[in-house]
């Protein structure tokens, strides 16, 4: 789940993390066969290796324009429960990908990729073209733009703050831009005068208290009043929501959910910050486990408190492209699944061949497990 994982899989470049010192293994030129689903990489391969990967190779070609086939049949359950699919962008380049993936929208669009490809803030004008782009190149579809979510490791070199010993823990993401507020004030005004040109949504990341939200929720009002003061066009309806990616936010799920219009649920961080786990830390790999009962907990009882409060509730973070999660996910009731768009197809010839009892009967059974390798085994053996 680290940045440079997540903007691989976006560019469809097979890749593999956290081999050590493998700049110094391998000379230039060598040539290699990289196996991101196995996690290997084989030098100098021998001939029985090409062959073996080319045949592995037209497989998967073949098996994603079988699936290509479905995307444009309905996004639901043979019993009838419908899922949103949408993507996760990183890129403006993505968008005819996202398409011919299926995507009903984008569910994740992490602003920060356009300021760290520059290294610098962009101006408000550079945001305002961008965010115009994304809307009307996606319209009528949903686009969920999320406001600036930069420090850990998505660090700008331009900005002090990215320090410090627990970066994670730091001045980052929503805490930043509220203690910067030019930076986010420039972003919330660029938000609002693109809003005309399609359906957006505005995401706040890395929320853990209330009043982060309402700072956050007034500053959009006010930038609403003083653009409408100068005639500029601002659309009268926007989602506004927050993320759900820390254990705070995750247990006060249904106070948060009372002051928005939805939530969107960040199993990379939330996994992070409940597990402890650095998420970028391959010395504790091993330990970063979505199988941990306490996320399947936290997981139902986000998904629970929207409910209860009639706000929509989507997944954005990776887990929401495993296969093998995908029946727990679907049975919690989620009304929306972000995800990176190759994955969008398989997910949904899963979710067209399962109904939503049999899923919500695997909620049930997989919250009694103790273990991460107790429900890794249940979600395994699920057909
Ligand atoms: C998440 O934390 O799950 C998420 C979607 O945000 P990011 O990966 O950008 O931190
Ligand atoms: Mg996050």
């Amino acid at each position: 789940t680290t940045h440079t994982a997540i903007m691989a899989r976006a560019l469809e470049i097979p890749a593999i993390v956290g081999i050590d010192s493998i700049m110094d293994l391998i000379a230039e030129e060598t040539p290699l066969i990289i196996d991101g689903e196995a996690g290997v990489v084989i030098t100098n391969p021998k001939a029985a290796d090409i062959k073996k990967y080319q045949t592995l190779r037209r497989k998967e070609q073949h098996l994603r324009k079988v699936l290509l086939k479905d995307v444009k049949l309905p996004s639901a359950t043979k019993d009838d429960f419908p899922l949103r699919l949408v993507a996760n962008m990183e890129l403006i380049e993505e968008i005819p990908t996202i398409k011919a993936y299926g995507a009903e929208g984008i569910g994740l669009y992490r602003s920060e990729t356009l300021y760290l490809r520059q290294q610098r803030f962009p101006s408000e004008q550079e945001q305002f073209q961008n965010y115009k782009k994304i809307l009307s190149k996606m319209r009528p579809h949903q686009v969920t733009i999320r406001t600036l979510d930069i420090g850990a490791e998505k660090s700008l070199t331009s900005t002090p703050y990215t320090d410090g010993a627990n970066p994670a823990l730091g001045l980052r993401s929503i805490r930043y831009c509220l203690h910067e507020k030019e930076v986010f004030t420039d972003q919330i005004r660029a938000l609002l005068r693109a809003s005309p040109y399609g359906h957006l949504k505005i995401m706040f990341p890395m929320i853990t208290t209330l009043d982060e939200i309402r700072e956050s929720k007034e500053i959009v009002a006010e930038i609403r009043a003083e653009l409408l003061k100068k005639k500029v066009r601002v659309a009268d309806s926007i989602e506004i929501g927050a993320m759900v990616e820390t254990p705070a936010a995750a247990i006060l799920a249904d106070v948060f959910a009372a002051e928005v219009d939805f939530l969107s649920i960040g199993t990379n961080d939330l996994v992070q910050y409940t597990l402890a786990v650095d998420r970028a830390n391959d010395q504790v790999a091993d330990l970063y486990d979505p199988y941990h009962p306490s996320i399947l907990r936290l997981l139902k009882q986000i998904v629970d408190a929207a409910k209860s409060r009639n706000v929509e509730v989507s997944l954005c973070g990776e887990l929401a492209g495993e296969a093998n999660f995908f029946p727990f996910l679907l049975g919690l009731g989620l009304n929306e699944l972000s995800m990176n768009p190759l994955s969008i197809p398989q997910v949904k010839r899963k979710l067209r061949e399962l109904t939503f009892r049999k899923a919500n009967d695997l909620v049930e059974q997989a919250l009694q497990c103790k273990t991460g390798t107790e429900v890794k085994s249940l979600f395994n053996k699920f057909k």
